[in-house]
């Protein structure tokens, strides 16, 4: 068998389109933001002489990285839902640049669709399904597809499904994405408007026990056991981070839910408070006081909080398994611990009623996380909200998830709510938390005490102004 070289590319596609890499909710965001292709970087780790390139970060167009098809023998693409068209597109021109090239597709929109995603276009010889990283490691050392478990691949006019790849348990075993970074990467590219900057983010861990009926990865690639990494191994990587990266302010662990195991985000809390940084991650509105303090006493910064909705009801049809109240407490506890909050929601989930998104805003509000995230319910294949979706008739014929230019629409409706009603509420809830004078007079001391929090906001203050134009647009 003989190595193949291997380009992992992130393809260009809207421009600003923070997604087909590491974003959970591929659209082109408000305010401009990037997440680390973390997935395609972890796969790359593991091929030795790979090179890894993230147009939409480096804001590469097409005609930029073409040239890169012919120096390369195996293409592999991160695919989604919502940048697969434009990804097929890059795909075939590559091939036509030179027809010699191997190319495959990565992502959960191929781990559910390998037949259609194979069919789409010859120039996709394969797709990896589900948990990808040994799969392509294996097809880069030139094994023989039929060899290669996990793998979807094109035989003449058939389409050939191989075995399952069994899960990975030894989380250990893979090498670190940081190194990556490093080799291929520009991480003052990667922005977040909630992170400090520069930061870098990674996975400590896969998975999530929780089932909501919204969310992509743990119903595709992640599943829903929490299997991380040990302790050790991730200290040694923030220890060389640190080393490679003297100029970043933050890590942010982007596993599904870091406090899924409450003794091990401690553990890796003290071990993070030897190194001596400050780190910020994803966590359920439910995480009791004693641990928050535990983590804030070690470095953590920030908490990145999935509320979704302020609806009891809601909360339970979409299976989040935590209670309003609990989150009413536990934010509570993170204001006396000044641990600072970035709250995502929801507009649009299943049971959602004009009462309930004045429900929703009223309780963001009285909650008050120091930022928000609003999105629009999007059924992505492959979750039990798009099966609930086809089933009673809740998604728009031509069920597109981002629109022309990549700006997330509205596509649920229900008998009682229209596509127009959730698209305007999420403005409404952006208006409604952001101009009021208690957070203007926060946003305003941030900007007093921080030239450099001054710079951001006013430039995120004009994106997100452009933003509202947009729409006002599009209305
Ligand atoms: S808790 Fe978060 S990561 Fe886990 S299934 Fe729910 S939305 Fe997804």
């Amino acid at each position: 068998m003989t190595a193949l070289k291997t380009l992992f590319l992130s393809p260009p596609s809207y421009a600003g389109f923070d997604g087909g890499a590491g974003s959970r909710y591929q659209a082109k965001r408000e305010i401009r933001s990037f997440w680390y292709p973390t997935w395609l970087a972890q796969v790359a780790a593991l091929v030795p002489g790979s090179r890894l390139v993230d147009a939409p970060a480096r804001g590469l167009e097409l005609p930029d990285v073409l040239p890169l098809a012919s120096e390369y023998e195996l293409a592999v693409l991160h695919t989604s839902t919502p940048s697969f068209p434009h990804d097929v597109r890059v795909a075939e021109a590559f091939k036509a640049a030179n027809p010699r090239l191997r190319i495959g597709f990565v992502g959960a929109h191929v781990a559910v669709s390998p037949e259609p995603s194979l069919r789409a276009s010859n120039a996709i010889e394969f797709v990896a399904r589900n948990e990808f990283d040994f799969t392509i490691r294996e097809v880069s050392e030139g094994r023989p597809l039929e060899a290669v478990d996990g793998l979807s691949f094109r035989s003449g006019d058939r389409i050939v499904h191989n075995r399952e790849r069994a899960t990975l348990e030894d989380m250990d075993r893979l090498p670190f994405v940081s190194e990556v970074y490093a080799r291929d990467l520009v991480v003052e590219d990667y922005f977040i408007g909630y992170l400090l900057h520069p930061y870098v983010s990674l996975y400590t861990g896969r998975g999530c026990r929780s089932r909501c009926t919204f969310c992509l990865w743990p119903q595709t690639v992640g599943g829903h056991r929490y299997r991380t990494r040990s302790v050790a191994h991730v200290a040694a990587e923030i220890r060389f981070a640190k080393r490679a990266f003297p100029q970043v302010r933050e890590y942010f662990f982007d596993d599904d839910t870091f406090t899924d195991d409450l003794p091990r985000a401690e553990g890796i809390a003290r071990e993070l408070s030897r190194i001596g940084v400050t780190w910020s991650c994803n966590a359920k509105a439910n995480v009791p006081f004693e641990t928050l303090k535990v983590l804030r006493d070690n470095g953590l910064r920030l908490l990145l909080v999935g509320y979704e909705t302020g609806s009891q009801q809601i909360l339970n049809n979409i299976r989040k398994g935590t209670r309003v109240d609990v989150a009413r407490r536990f934010t509570e506890d993170c204001h006396r611990l000044g641990i600072t909050i970035h709250g995502t929601f929801i507009v649009g989930l299943p049971g959602e009623t004009r009462e309930t998104i004045r429900e929703t805003i009223s309780f963001a509000r009285e909650v008050n996380p120091h930022t928000l995230q609003v999105s629009l319910a999007a059924p992505y294949p492959g979750t039990e909200l798009y099966q609930q979706a086809q089933a009673n008739g809740w998604l728009a014929t031509d069920a597109a998830l981002v629109a022309d230019d990549g700006v997330q629409i509205a596509a649920l409706s229900y008998p009682h709510l229209s596509h127009g009603e959730i698209f305007d509420a999420l403005e409404e809830f952006y208006r409604k938390f952001y101009f009021r004078p208690r957070k203007i007079a926060e946003m305003a001391l941030e900007m007093a005490t921080s030239a450099t929090m001054l710079r951001r906001r006013l430039r995120e203050g004009v994106e997100f102004a452009r933003f509202l134009r947009s729409r006002e647009e599009r209305a």
